[in-house]
Order: structure tokens, then C-alpha cells, then sequence
């Protein structure tokens, strides 16, 4: 089978992968239908991120499900599915506890996507993909939802909805001015692309936020912001951002935390998204005198998932507005150069 391959220096390529076997009793082979970058993909293609290179790229996709094992029940095949970022087993303590992404029944931080990182688990990037614990991952994708509108839900959707959902709704109901502040990139250098903080913003505004703001040093994102009814700033003069009870900080680095967190209203609560750094200066007596909360963390993704279809079947949550390119695997290689270019901020493979 293809997989796509990224290598130092930029190297991009489809290349003859090995293909899975049949499936084990609890596993499923699967046909990736619509592969989505990662706001962390960018990163990884041009080599700065500690992911090493060269990887299987891709952990975001809509499958087709081709083959299942004989303890499978949730799933059958030519079922179209969600296949979440994180490997989970379904069985051991934090799964049975909706904490997939802590699950002790595979090696830490197993993923697909990341390279030796993540364990070898290859990247969804490809003509097959085999996933091991079928009940546990896979989530069926409901009616009427296109592959390609939802090929993001297996993770950038789903983060950006944990940062949101679990707090906004008590937000609102103490206050229902609540205004929601989500910081992407502080510079426009920056590798990452930020799909998520755009996702967010659209799930505040599903959920009833009246007033969402959006950081980002790109002109890109904040036009697609400001389409997307979102209020855009630039960083700076940063004492110009609004403090919002509810704040999110894709910024990347250490110094970005710190500005998000001196925006963050007493008793608010900010989410971390990305944090790749061995260590960081925290402001700790401003947040301990506004009681802010702060949650610096990897999503659970397969527990969200089911929440962000419906949201996508009930409220009309629509991903699809935030993607900024749609090309066929074989232009893979083409697409994926230019998502490396300022402008992009999500690309999405279609099979054919
Ligand atoms: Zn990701
Ligand atoms: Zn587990």
C-alpha cells in the first residue's frame, strides 16, 4: 500500500508501505477517506517539532471500515467511521474512566502520526490504516456528514471543543455576557497553524457565547476570524486584548502563557493546548490571587468525538468553514508544500 512520508528537508512523498494483515479479533482495517493536517502537521514538515524525521504523516481521518475482527460489534464493515488520533484499549482503568488519551493498555502517548514518538502505529495518511481495538476507537460517522466536513473531528475539532464545552455553560449561567478569548500565534513565523483556536470560536458561539476574540499575528486567520463572526486582534499592543473569563492558548511557547494567563478574568479558567517545552516562568501570584484555573493537557479526543458530531448533526457546527485547501491524495505531496506557505491553516487529502 501507499503511505505518505515526510523527511528532512522537506522531502515530501508517497512511498510502498507494508500493509496490515487481517485484523485480530478486537482490531478493524480501515480506508482513510478524508485525511485532515493537524495544526501540529505544519510543524512537523518543516522538522521543528521533537518529532523526528522521517514519520508516516496523518492522524486525522474519516474512514471507510473494510474488515473487522470477530469480537467487533460496534462496527461493521463499509461503515464510515471517525478514527481518533490516540490509540486506546477500551478496557484497562482510564479508558473505563472516558480518559482515553492516559490509557495503560498501550505504551504512553501511543498515537498515529508521530513517528517513533508516538509509537509505531503508522500515520492515517495512507491507502490503509489498521487500528487494534476497534469498539474502543472508532466512532461511526452519522448520516449526512460529508468525510471531508468531518476529517478533523478525530482531533483539532475535538481539542478545540474540550477547551470550550466543559466550562462555557457554567460561564454563561453566572454570567451570559461571558466573553471567550482564544490566542494562536504571537508571531506570524510560527509553524504551527491554528485551526483549532477557529473551531473553538465557532463551538463559543454554538454554545452561546455572545462575543468571541481571536489572536493571531497572521492576516490570514484574522480575516477568517472576522468572517466567521469572530472579533480578531492583533498581538500587539497586547494590553489592547480583552480579559475573558474563558481563554485558550495555542500560542506555543512559554511567554504566550503568560500573556494569556495575565488576560484570564478572576475565577476564569485557561486552557493550554500546546506545550512542547521542557520548562517555562509562570506568573504564579497573579493567578493565585485571581483564582485562575489553569489545564495543560493532550485532549481525550475519543470521548469528545461523539459530542462534536452532534453538535455538527444538531447545531450546525460546520468545520468545513475553516478549511483553507482540499486536494487528492496523489496531489498530496503539492498540497501539502503549500500548507506549509503563511497563508494556510487546513488542508484536507481526499482519497479517490
Ligand atoms: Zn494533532
Ligand atoms: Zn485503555
Amino acid at each position: 500500500m501507499r503511505g505518505f512520508v515526510a523527511s528532512p528537508g522537506g522531502r515530501l512523498r508517497w512511498r510502498s508501505l507494508p500493509a496490515p494483515g487481517r485484523p485480530g479479533p478486537a482490531g478493524a482495517v480501515v480506508r482513510p477517506l478524508a485525511v485532515a493536517t493537524c495544526d501540529g502537521d505544519r510543524a512537523i514538515l518543516l522538522g521543528r517539532t521533537p518529532f523526528p524525521l522521517p514519520l508516516h504523516l496523518g492522524h486525522e481521518c474519516v474512514a471507510e471500515v473494510l474488515e473487522v475482527g470477530a469480537d467487533v460489534s460496534s462496527v461493521r464493515a463499509g461503515q464510515n467511521v471517525v478514527v481518533p488520533f490516540q490509540i486506546s484499549c477500551g478496557a484497562c482503568g482510564p479508558c473505563r474512566q472516558q480518559r482515553p488519551g492516559s490509557c495503560t493498555g498501550v505504551p504512553p502517548v501511543s498515537m498515529y502520526g508521530f513517528g517513533v514518538v508516538g509509537g509505531l502505529w503508522g500515520g492515517v495518511l495512507a491507502d490503509l490504516v489498521a487500528v487494534p481495538f476497534a469498539d474502543a476507537m472508532l466512532v461511526p460517522l452519522p448520516d449526512g456528514i460529508d468525510p471531508i466536513a468531518a476529517a478533523s473531528v478525530a482531533d483539532n475539532v475535538s481539542d478545540a471543543y474540550r477547551t470550550v464545552a466543559p466550562h462555557l455553560p457554567r460561564l454563561l449561567a453566572r454570567d451570559p455576557d461571558t466573553e471567550v478569548l482564544m490566542v494562536g500565534s504571537l508571531t506570524r513565523r510560527s509553524p504551527f497553524t491554528s485551526s483549532a483556536m477557529l473551531y473553538g470560536g465557532l463551538i463559543a458561539k454554538i454554545l452561546g457565547a455572545r462575543k468571541v476574540h481571536l489572536v493571531d499575528a497572521r492576516p490570514a486567520v484574522r480575516s477568517l476570524a472576522e468572517r466567521l463572526g469572530l472579533h480578531a486582534h492583533e498581538p500587539d499592543p497586547h494590553r489592547h486584548w480583552p480579559v475573558a473569563p474563558l481563554t485558550v492558548d495555542a500560542t506555543t511557547t512559554p511567554s504566550g502563557l503568560r500573556r494569556v494567563l495575565s488576560h484570564t478574568a478572576p475565577d476564569g479558567i485557561c486552557t493550554c493546548v500546546w506545550s512542547l517545552h521542557h520548562r517555562g516562568g509562570f506568573p504564579l501570584v497573579d493567578c493565585y490571587v485571581r483564582n485562575v484555573t489553569l489545564h495543560i493537557g493532550r485532549s481525550h479526543a475519543r470521548t469528545s468525538i461523539p459530542q462534536v458530531l452532534e453538535l455538527m448533526t444538531k447545531a450546525k457546527l460546520r468545520p468545513e468553514l475553516v478549511t483553507t485547501n482540499t486536494a487528492s491524495f496523489d496531489e498530496a505531496a503539492e498540497a501539502l508544500r503549500q500548507h506549509c506557505g503563511d497563508s494556510a491553516i487546513k488542508t484536507i487529502l481526499v482519497a479517490k
